[in-house]
């Protein structure tokens, strides 16, 4: 079986799948509601979100969760800066722009990340009302600062959003201590589950701010409907406004137990993980520079959940990826528009980020190709560097 190495869907563990590998249950049965409050609960550990936010748990993608948190906190006539560091930002730019708000971009060279002073220079500019960015974005694998413009938002009494997509569980996030305001995620990244959930996680104030809005969201991504609904869920009892995927609520409680019980040398929980992701990545980049091979992104801003990696010059790009499957493993090609035939992606995060022999095989399978297609002269064992 080939082994799945892009950026999301990624691979799934072994427990995770056998618990939503079941008839499908009722959602307004014991186990669905006990699963559906242990993993909000859970959700806010993983977030590192104090008690008074709130999570939600929708079916649908990270598209839905981006457009849940525009369609709850953007109202028109609002101003947003938008920190742009990829193909993701601009979707989420496309979505505050239909609110009728609007946009004042923030943007650096690809494979950068503006600096901060770039972005307080844009918001002090004209009356903030919110801050978005992409945590990581999958087309760059540049990384934001999120601390730094979660302060910058204090400081400007400003709103955050930050999609987390390719980020959350696996770069460090601390929701309470940061003070930001929205984090959403998708269930096929390093939250280590099939696609089809949306997850976020939304603060207190965030929440209020739904009954301010002059032009209300979409009935089904309603803040105002399904608020009662999470309520009701985390306090063990049924309810029903639109059905949830009930097979993959059952998956989310295990996944996120699985993520709260790592360890990793002397650290548990969060911390584990965090640095279990950092360190696979400081490994990849090492496999990758043995194999004579550069990142897309600059050292400063490169994301732990993915590579993003230049095609050597002499290697023709539509070669690799087949040769890659070949070897039986599946990474993913470009997707910046304006880049997209220059580089390549593997992820590297959630159940992933545990299997040393995943990783193994991945750059066994990726040095392959380079020294069948002439990059390398000879073999290097790059993958060494993953040994245990
Ligand atoms: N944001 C980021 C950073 C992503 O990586 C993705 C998906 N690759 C999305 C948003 C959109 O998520 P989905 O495809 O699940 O709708």
């Amino acid at each position: 079986m080939d082994l799945l190495m892009i950026p999301g869907p990624i691979e799934v563990s072994p427990t995770v799948l056998e618990s939503y590998s079941v008839r499908p249950p009722s959602h307004v049965s014991n186990k669905v509601i006990e699963a559906f409050a242990r993993s909000l609960e859970m959700m806010r550990e993983v977030w590192g979100a104090g008690e008074d936010a709130q999570g939600f748990i929708l079916a649908g993608s990270g598209t839905h969760a981006m457009d849940m948190a525009v369609a709850n906190l953007v109202d028109t006539g609002n101003h947003v800066v938008i920190v742009n560091t990829g193909y993701f930002s601009d979707r989420i730019t496309e979505m505050v722009l239909r609110r009728g708000a609007t946009v004042t971009t923030v943007r650096a060279e690809l494979g950068h990340t503006p600096t901060l002073e770039a972005i307080e220079e844009a918001v002090s500019a004209q009356l903030t009302d919110i801050i978005i960015a992409t945590h990581v974005d999958t087309s760059t694998g540049v990384r934001v600062d999120v601390e730094g413009i979660c302060k910058i938002a204090d400081e400007h009494d400003a709103f955050t959003i930050f999609d987390g997509v390719c980020a959350t569980a696996g770069e460090r996030f601390e929701m309470e201590n940061w003070g930001a305001d929205v984090y959403l995620t998708a269930s096929q990244k390093a939250i280590g589950l099939p696609p089809g959930l949306a997850l976020l996680v939304m603060s207190a104030d965030a929440i209020e701010e739904r009954e301010q809005l002059e032009l209300p969201p979409p009935m089904s991504l309603d803040v105002r409907h399904w608020l009662p609904i999470m309520q009701a869920y985390e306090a063990r009892r049924p309810s029903y406004f639109a059905t949830p995927a009930t097979n993959l609520i059952l998956a989310l409680e295990t996944g996120l137990e699985e993520i709260l019980d790592d360890e990793f040398g002397a650290l548990t929980g969060m911390d584990a993980r965090f640095a279990r992701h950092e360190d696979i990545a400081n490994k990849m980049r090492e496999a990758w520079h043995t194999l004579g091979l550069e990142l897309l992104p600059h050292l400063d801003c490169a994301a732990n959940t993915l590579s993003a990696i230049l095609y050597p010059p002499e290697i023709e790009p539509s070669l690799l990826l087949g040769h890659v499957k070949s070897q039986g493993v599946i990474i993913a090609g470009g997707l910046h528009p304006e880049i997209k035939h220059t580089y390549f992606r593997v992820g590297h995060m959630g159940y992933s980020a545990t299997q040393l022999e995943h990783l193994q095989r991945t750059v066994e399978a990726v040095e392959h190709a380079v020294f069948e297609l002439g990059h390398l002269p000879e073999r290097v064992r790059a993958a060494d560097v993953l040994e245990l």
